[in-house]
């Protein structure tokens, strides 16, 4: 059995002889995820998906409600701006050495019935942040952005 021949039961998989080709493997951001980065890019707006049953909206979006199951179709523009959700103050970097100023990470709620979105904030002291802070998306410069999450610099006070 190769690789990429399609499993034809699910009891198969078992265990796999010889070497396992799991070398250079790439991983695409889903047909919601694109829509989401691409509106990113193409037009400086962030997109949640809304299920009308349950009445709530994923941020980034997702292409089925995670309460019922039904598929996702409508897209909304959530805006730019939101409040911080809950925080934490980071102050090592991923190979434990000391990050001089420390970093700040947040949940960010959009509005009622909207799954808060983790980003980056900047331009706050931690000792200045809090729960309930109005916080804006500070983008690149549209020349700039590439479809990645990377293209909202980070979240600050307003
Ligand atoms: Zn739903």
């Amino acid at each position: 059995m190769a690789f990429f021949e399609p499993m034809q039961k699910a009891t198969e998989p078992r265990h796999w002889l010889g070497d396992m080709e799991a070398d250079h493997y790439f991983y695409g951001a889903g047909v919601m995820g694109q829509r989401f980065f691409e509106a990113l890019r193409d037009e400086g707006k962030l997109l949640g998906s809304r299920c009308e049953r349950c009445d709530w909206t994923y941020v980034p979006p997702r292409l089925y409600c995670e309460r019922c199951f039904a598929e996702l179709k409508e897209l909304r523009d959530v805006g730019l701006r939101g409040r911080v959700k809950a925080f934490t103050v980071v102050y090592v970097n991923k190979q434990g050495e000391p990050l001089d100023p420390p970093e700040v990470f947040a949940l960010i709620e959009f509005g009622p019935n909207i799954t808060p979105f983790l980003h980056k904030l900047g331009d706050a002291p931690p000792e200045r942040v809090h729960v309930g802070m109005v916080v804006e998306a500070v983008l690149k410069p549209p020349a700039e952005r590439e479809g990645k999450i990377t293209d909202i610099r980070y979240f600050r006070p307003i």
